[in-house]
């Protein structure tokens, strides 16, 4: 140990050492959703020493983006950067002794086994349920621990997945939320420093897991609301018996005919997200408000959204069907379709 070695008061740390340390540069860490929670987490693990750091989101920066995301610069959003790029180059520049690999791709059961191949921690930065299924089902299948995370607002949940030991989202949750049920950030607002909560709980649990450290780790849920001062945490026990993923292997978001898919819709230059059940089209326009004029007719919620603007630079249009489809006008990039979707509907 030398006082010259950038890691030295990380070492410094009883129960890391120099042992510790090493196996932290050996890990690989995928982060998965590089917004907010994504990027507290890439620079923290890169200051850290991770050895190998696999960034994914499928999503461009904003200007909005840039109250939470710490990775991000005006320049990145004025030039719509993809996060995955944007976030990697900045990493880069903090710890070029490490290896960084940024992938521009919408994770899905076709292509999670290439994107997470050898890693050995996935970290939830996601801001949508349905991903976050997949990789619960994902992490159990292949036993590797699985760092969930969600924050709207001032609140957040935290819960460590450590496969065959605790819980996973599944025993809790069986179900993910219907779309357009739940706030978004992008609806309910978020302030940053219960981002940084969020993130430093699944960093320090993720230094635990790679120093040899795992006992360290609580099986607990953390809960918390930093504008009402509050915070619990609620012990999780083992596994569910009744879980269909820890207890019968059922992996069914790994399927992928487990949802339709989003598809470009042929010479519209807009995208269609297929129903995952029905969405309350009045509760949703109530939330919408302050993103742009919407109107109900029917069956259908009608809007443009004032932040988000298509490649002619036209406001990106919203249709919201009753039965649960929605259609975003303006992209056939849908990707990007499916980003705006989780922001401002929600699932
Ligand atoms: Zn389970």
């Amino acid at each position: 140990m030398t006082v010259s070695d950038r890691y030295h008061r990380q070492r410094l740390v009883a129960d890391i050492g120099d042992e510790g340390q090493d196996a932290i540069g050996k890990g690989h860490v995928a982060i998965v959703g590089v917004g907010a929670l994504g990027c507290m987490s890439a620079d923290m693990l890169t200051r850290a020493g991770v050895g190998t750091i696999t960034l994914i989101d499928r999503d461009i920066v904003e200007f909005t983006n840039l109250q939470r995301q710490v990775l991000f610069t005006e320049e990145a959003a004025n030039t719509h950067q993809p996060k995955a790029i944007a976030a990697a180059e900045r990493l880069r520049a903090i710890n070029s002794e490490i290896q960084i690999n940024a992938h521009v791709e919408d994770l899905s059961p076709k292509n999670i086994d290439r994107l997470l191949e050898g890693v050995d921690i996935i970290i939830d930065g996601l801001d949508n349920f349905n991903t976050r299924y997949i990789l619960n089902d994902y992490a159990v299948k292949n036993n590797i621990p699985f760092l969930f995370a969600g924050v709207i607002g001032a609140s957040g949940n935290v819960m460590t997945i450590i496969p065959n030991e605790t819980p996973c989202l599944r025993c809790l949750f069986p179900e993910p939320p219907p779309a357009g049920s739940q706030e978004t950030c992008d609806t309910a607002g978020v302030i940053a420093p219960a981002i940084g909560i969020a993130a430093s709980c699944q960093c320090s649990d993720a230094i635990k897991i790679l120093s040899n450290n795992r006992k360290k780790v609580s099986p607990t849920l953390l809960i918390f609301d930093l504008w009402n001062t509050q915070s619990n945490r609620l012990e999780t026990g083992n596994p569910h018996d009744s879980c269909e993923c820890c207890s019968k292997s059922n992996y069914e978001f790994l399927q992928p005919c487990s949802s339709p898919e989003a598809a470009a819709l042929c010479g519209q230059n807009a995208v269609q997200i297929p129903s995952n059940g029905e969405i309350d089209l009045d509760q949703l326009s109530d939330r919408l408000t302050s993103h742009g004029s919407f109107h109900r007719a029917g069956p259908v919620l009608r809007g443009a959204l004032h932040e988000e603007l298509s490649d002619e630079g036209k406001n990106i249009v919203l249709l919201c069907f009753e039965d649960g489809r929605v259609i975003v006008h303006g992209t056939n990039d849908v990707g990007r379709a499916k980003a705006i979707f989780a922001r401002f509907i929600g699932n």
